[in-house]
């Protein structure tokens, strides 16, 4: 069992949260004057639910996780940057991370002016638990894990997950954004039986809705209620809360998407083999793929002649030479292989 009290910031242990006028009264009335809403212009007039509990009981039912549970952001980068303020102490405390991984974790805690210590994934991008662990000392108060990891695509060994998550005495981030197009079930299922992990997810990716901005976290409700203490009174608009409900009553679209998509990932793997100078292509469980090809960066440069913008990785630790790309639709990927199947040896050399 982890010692909350003592992994939290002290002046966030002892922070009375803002009461809103939502907060004060949560019942259903006839009369709203205590908000100093405009009366006209419904329902937009009025302010959001601050805890979205309408919106986390249709969360709850589809994953399977109790309301108490959830904590709901502005994308996933609200939970990111409020874990490092609710338990890192800026200047003090630092973080522990995968290296290769989503950028937001290090510009988050680097806002926060929270030290960040990458430790390298090995060659073939697993996870090396005791590496991790190693890298620890007594400021370490939260380790980022991502499965499957961007840039790398892969899902992560779960015991080696386990490991670090029963031997770390911290909390464990788990971001699992693109859990919806992998084979495996993540973690949300264990969840009660680790107090200190914190799993996040996204509506970005397989749901569609990058531009709506909804995140998700999952955690003990001790570290729940921290992040609602912590957040912006009504962090979540409404707006958003009403098209992700939209969007969960109509759970079929989404697992339509989600299959043409791994329909389409499978037909761009294949096609990328036949592409002169692919040198590897990483075995994926996300919505993209992450190819080594000989002179990336003049690849790069090309497709974006070409109109066709793929995510350059060269410059990334373990991933020189590599491009990211994102599946899109099939007219889309085809685009993408006619452009690199003109890049033969001669353009090569031409640019
Ligand atoms: C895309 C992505 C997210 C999603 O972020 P949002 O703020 O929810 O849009 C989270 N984590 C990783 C690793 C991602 O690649």
């Amino acid at each position: 069992m982890i010692n909350l009290d003592k992994l939290v910031r002290k002046n966030i242990l002892t922070l009375t949260p803002y009461s809103s006028a939502r907060d004060e009264f949560k019942g259903e009335a006839e009369v709203y004057l205590d908000a100093n809403e405009n009366p006209y212009n419904d329902p937009y007039n009025r302010y959001p639910d601050p805890l979205q509990i309408k919106l986390k009981e249709k969360i709850s039912a589809l994953k399977n996780i109790p309301v108490e549970n959830i904590f709901l952001g502005n994308g996933s980068d609200e939970p990111i940057d409020l874990v490092i303020r609710i338990f890192c102490d800026p200047g003090i405390d630092n973080i522990v991370a995968i290296d290769p991984t989503y950028g937001m974790y290090k510009v988050a805690a680097q806002i926060n002016n929270v030290e960040y210590k990458s430790v390298a994934l090995s060659e073939d991008f697993e996870l090396e638990p005791d590496r991790l662990l190693n890298a620890c000392n007594a400021f370490t108060k939260l380790i980022f894990l991502c499965s499957p990891n961007n840039p790398t695509a892969n899902y992560l060994d779960e015991t080696a997950i386990r490991h670090i998550i029963e031997n770390f005495q911290g909390i464990v981030v788990l971001d699992e954004a693109y859990i919806d197009f992998s084979a495996h079930r993540g973690f949300l299922p264990e969840l009660h039986s680790y107090p200190n992990l914190i799993i996040l997810q996204t509506f970005s990716k397989a749901w569609g809705l990058a531009g709506v901005r909804l995140g998700m976290a999952f955690a003990h409700s001790s570290i729940i209620e921290l992040m609602n203490k912590v957040k912006y009174p009504y962090n979540v608009n409404i707006l958003t809360q009403q098209k992700v409900m939209e969007a969960i009553e109509n759970l079929a679209q989404k697992e339509a998407w989600v299959k043409i998509i791994l329909q389409n990932r499978q037909w761009l793997t294949e096609q990328l083999t036949t592409i002169e100078g692919v040198e590897k292509i990483y075995p994926s469980d996300a919505n993209f793929i992450l190819v080594k090809i000989q002179q990336a960066n003049q690849v790069y440069q090309y497709l974006v002649d070409q109109r066709i913008i793929v995510r350059n990785r060269s410059n990334v630790r373990l991933c020189n030479n590599c491009l990211r790309i994102t599946v899109g639709t099939a007219e889309e990927n085809m685009q993408l292989i006619t452009a690199l199947k003109k890049l033969k040896t001669p353009v090569k050399a031409a640019i």
